[in-house]
């Protein structure tokens, strides 16, 4: 299992050793930051800090899984950009297409550590053996995250090489492959007409089982045709699709 990052550290040093446990207010006020809840016209959620001390304010109309992330993601701020005030919006925060050194995704990733620690995530994500949505929605339940952020874990620390692909109308808007699969498979920037994940987006259904099919339906490379993965597409609340590819071939991994 790799080294433990500062927010999974902060979470060890506080003893907390369950999900249930992961009181992100509680957390809050012990590194100094005082939670409020309102309601904000301009953004999701915001930072004023001064000296050691902190208010953090989150949009009390959002569900709460948003509601918890954007307190993390505010206490990545506290952690990394201490001395500035930010002002989240919705845009900012969770959001897959900027940098990894942006800071709203260093605010992200802080709060993915804190909120699905990894030495909770990874036992309780072998033990489902593998990458489903009917998976990640258990896991969900015992972290009370949303549905993306819990699957982008996944596809980071969960128990089978996995690729996560969000669709718009018009195309592909982000894509997260994990670490065991090769850069040569890349997604194609649209939904194959064969995949099931059409039927997602075009609102037929709300979610696909997890099915085989040609692996050529989502990778442009002539390699393609030779494999099979499987594939399981949600709809998202933004009705944007959300597709988790696993490979059956362990040759499209090496
Ligand atoms: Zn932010």
């Amino acid at each position: 299992m790799r080294a433990p990052t500062p927010a999974e550290k902060l979470l060890l040093s506080l003893g907390i050793d369950s999900a249930k446990e992961i009181d992100v207010e509680a957390i809050a006020w012990d590194a100094g930051a005082e939670v409020r809840f309102a309601e904000l016209d301009s953004c999701e959620a915001r930072i004023i800090g001064y000296g050691n001390r902190a208010i953090i304010t989150v949009e009390e109309r959002s569900i709460l899984p948003r509601k918890r992330f954007s307190v993390a993601h505010e206490l990545g701020h506290w952690k990394y950009h201490r001395g500035r005030s930010f002002v989240c919006r919705k845009d900012d925060i969770g959001n897959q297409l900027k940098g990894p050194t942006d800071p709203e995704r260093v605010a992200d990733s802080y709060a993915a550590d804190l909120l699905l620690p990894s030495f909770l995530f990874v036992p309780m994500a072998a033990k489902t053996r593998k990458a489903t949505f009917e998976a990640i929605d258990e896991i969900r339940a015992e972290f009370g995250t949303s549905r993306t952020a819990t699957a982008l874990r996944m596809v980071d620390l969960g128990p089978e090489p996995a690729m996560l692909i969000c669709h718009g109308a018009q195309k592909r808007r982000w894509f997260r492959r994990g670490d065991d699969v090769p850069d040569r498979w890349f997604p194609r920037d649209e939904i194959d007409a064969e995949s099931a994940a059409m039927d997602v987006l075009h609102g037929h259904c709300e979610r696909t089982p997890r099915t085989l099919i040609g692996a050529d339906a989502w990778f442009d490379r002539r390699d393609a045709e030779q494999y099979e993965v499987f594939e399981q597409t949600v709809r998202m609340a933004t009705g944007d699709a959300l597709t988790l590819l696993t490979f059956k071939s362990l040759a499209m991994l090496t």
